[in-house]
């Protein structure tokens, strides 16, 4: 039988990549709705497996009206899937007991429950960076504009500024240098 701390150690190590996986997963199926606002066949099968019911015609209404986003799946469907993932992996975690155990395993214990905790409203923001228009517009981007020297080609955001090239799962804040989720550094 394996020692106690290395098997906690290796359920701890599970519930992270899983959530990682899971996390990834639903920020780029809802990313990759092509419609404001919209649904596709990708979104609608990531919805349904976390039990998220898709909002009404007339909240979707609502909801272009008040957002205008440029693309990907409502918010409003994308936070009820994220909070989906981080309930389901939150009572995961609940169940393992790494008090009294080696402190490198605790340590990550506490990691893993403040991944799980940042996660739902941080996510939500750096979902609406980046399907939302940028607040300010045209006229803010014409001021910061001013004076500067020339600036490379606008793309809009690509997959990999959004996402973290080691794992996978979507940037938390445009501030990190450090992916949350795998420690590796963002470029
Ligand atoms: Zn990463």
């Amino acid at each position: 039988m394996k020692p106690k701390h290395e098997a906690l150690n290796q359920q701890i190590d599970a519930i992270w990549i899983q959530f990682r996986a899971d996390i990834g997963a639903a920020f780029n199926a809802a990313h990759a709705v092509q419609e404001p606002a919209g649904v596709d066949p990708g979104w609608q099968a990531m919805c349904q497996h976390w039990g998220v019911a898709p909002i009404s015609a007339e909240e979707r209404q609502q909801v272009i009206a008040a957002q205008k986003p440029l693309r990907g799946a409502a918010t409003m469907e994308f936070l009820a899937v994220v909070n989906a993932i981080v309930k389901t992996h939150r009572i995961a975690s609940k169940k393992i007991d790494s008090w009294d155990t080696h402190s490198s395993v605790e340590a990550k214990h506490t990691r893993l429950n403040g991944l799980l905790e940042r996660t739902d409203t941080e996510l939500i923001t750096a979902y609406k960076g980046a399907v939302l228009p940028k607040p300010g517009g045209m006229f803010a981007h014409a001021m910061a504009g001013a004076g500067a020297g020339p600036k490379p080609a606008q793309t809009g955001p690509t997959t990999s500024t959004l996402s973290c090239r080691g794992c996978g799962a979507p940037r938390l804040n445009t501030t990190d240098l450090i992916c949350a989720y795998c420690d590796q550094q963002l470029v």
